[in-house]
């Protein structure tokens, strides 16, 4: 069997992630692991988020809740002295863009067009019981693609891929191609049954055709 670093794209399932008024970030810690090459892991509250640190500098992929920003900061800090130079989201789940109001004015937002689209709108879901309001201009990508781009940073293609309707219709999956590492965002659910956002273009038979594409993507390590 192909053994392959990936980069677990979330422990908690999306709808325990979703901030409420009720929700406590004060005791959340920010863990960070290396997984392979330049990729580390940070581990907090939401989706984990991944880095890439060399000497261009950090690149973030996906960025958890605005409470945790400084925290999220000051982690990365304990990873390398460079500059945040830009942050990919993927996809539009509050647990994965919240802190993007916090690490906007620092550095470009890359992500597919459906994310920014929904995030520049309200978005209204009877699954999660809760309306979502639009996000500030500062929180929204600034550069969109509608089926692929790289990035070459730190000595490597990081390849941001879109995979439309999985989780929802703005999926991407980022592979970091030199450090044979890949964050799946929530298109995998490490032990658990995955999360469908059908009312955001989620697709049952669209996830694990995502899973598969993205394992046949990646080369033994
Ligand atoms: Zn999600």
């Amino acid at each position: 069997m192909k053994k392959y670093f990936l980069l677990a794209a979330i422990i908690l399932i999306c709808s325990s992630a979703m901030p409420t008024l009720a929700q406590d970030f004060s005791k959340v810690e920010i863990k960070a692991t290396k997984v392979a090459g330049n990729v580390y892991m940070l581990e907090g509250s939401g989706g984990n988020i991944g880095v890439s640190v060399g000497p261009d500098g950090i690149l973030i992929v996906d960025d958890q809740f605005a409470p945790l920003a400084d925290r999220i900061k000051a982690a990365l800090k304990t990873l390398g002295e460079g500059k945040l130079k830009f942050v990919l989201n993927t996809h539009y789940h509050g647990d994965h863009t919240g802190g993007n109001i916090a690490f906007g004015p620092d550095a470009p937002i890359i992500a597919q067009t459906n994310v920014r689209k929904r995030l520049s709108e309200e978005q209204k879901s009877k699954f999660f019981n809760r309306t979502t309001p639009a996000s500030p201009k500062e929180a929204l990508p600034v550069i969109t693609f509608d089926n692929a781009v790289s990035v070459f940073f730190n000595g490597e293609e990081i390849k941001v891929i879109h995979f439309p309707h999985g989780h929802t219709d703005g999926d991407s999956v980022i592979f970091f191609t030199g450090s044979n590492v890949v964050h799946m965002g929530d298109d995998f659910f490490n032990g658990r049954f995955p999360v469908l956002d059908l009312e955001a273009g989620g697709d049952v038979e669209g996830l694990p055709k995502n899973s598969a594409t993205s394992l046949a993507n990646c080369r033994p390590a």
